[in-house]
């Protein structure tokens, strides 16, 4: 499995696209992996993790070809993982496309009142496009991949899933945007026993103390990664990555964080990071 993470900041970008903040005038400065771009992952070039207004970029930078994805999981509808606008490029003119082609998008109810009224209509007439409603701990069929939607601690009105997804031979966990996870998610995990080859989780506060519900920072991070080895979701081998970052966290900069997740047993994402699982 190849897992590919295009876009790896939280709403405003790092840089954000108003501010001068330190990280954000430094980010600016250094150019490379210290720039962020809205939350979007790719597997196998072939399922889309999140669809946000820089998919365009991503896909420029990265030489995809979307004509080769057939499935798009998106986790929540906050504008960095959907802008539902894009959507309309798949329309007759706007895109020739070829014959048989199909793109499903997967997420929740409160995700579906965003997504169906772009398709309902010419996309739904010429059978290009179709959205699939998920509940949590649903287990789905989307582009050869099986997925479990685990339900998220964050903004209840946007929907939010997380995403375990497996091949059948490698299985990641994908857990943006949440909070640390809830009861809920720990007891099906111990009762369905499986194992991760790679887990990445949010990390929006970095080094900032959390003190709402919604998000994580590095210290969250290694609680849900203790959590995972002592369960037995997880062991020596698994890849663990802190993702989502946003130019509030402290110490997000890049080079500044890379030494103190690595001390914790994680590596950190960046625009393009591409990962053998
Ligand atoms: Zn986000
Ligand atoms: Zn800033
Ligand atoms: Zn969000």
């Amino acid at each position: 499995m190849l897992f590919q993470f295009l876009g790896t900041a939280a709403a405003e970008g790092v840089p954000a696209l108003f501010c001068n903040c330190d990280t954000c005038t430094r980010s600016r400065r250094d150019g490379g992996r210290a720039v962020r771009t809205r939350s979007q992952a790719i597997i196998d070039n072939r399922l889309l993790i999140d669809f946000p207004a820089d998919t365009y970029g991503h896909v420029l930078k990265n030489g995809i070809d979307l004509i080769g994805v057939s499935g798009c999981l998106i986790t929540h509808r906050h504008a960095d993982h959907l802008y539902p606008t894009d959507i309309d490029m798949l329309r007759q003119g706007y895109s020739h496309l070829p014959e048989g082609y199909h793109l499903t998008f997967c997420g929740s109810a409160a995700v579906g009142e965003f997504i169906t009224p772009r398709i309902s209509g010419a996309l739904e007439k010429a059978g290009t496009c179709s959205f699939k409603e998920v509940a949590p701990f649903e287990v789905f069929e989307v582009s050869g991949y099986t997925v479990t939607a685990l339900p998220a601690l964050h903004d209840k009105n946007s929907g939010p899933l997380f995403y375990d997804i497996t091949d059948g031979e490698k299985r990641v966990l994908y857990a943006h945007d949440t909070h640390f996870f809830g009861d809920e998610v720990w007891e099906y995990l111990t009762k369905n026993p499986r194992r991760y080859d790679m887990v990445s989780l949010d990390c929006t506060n970095a080094c900032l103390p959390l003190t709402y519900i919604g998000h994580m920072g590095l210290e969250e991070n290694v609680k849900v990664k203790n959590r995972l080895l002592e369960i037995g979701c997880a062991d020596s081998d698994t890849h663990f990555i802190c993702n989502h970052f946003s130019h509030n966290g402290i110490n997000v900069h890049y080079d500044d964080f890379v030494p103190l997740a690595l001390a914790q047993g994680f590596s950190v994402s960046y625009d393009g990071m591409k990962v053998v699982v």
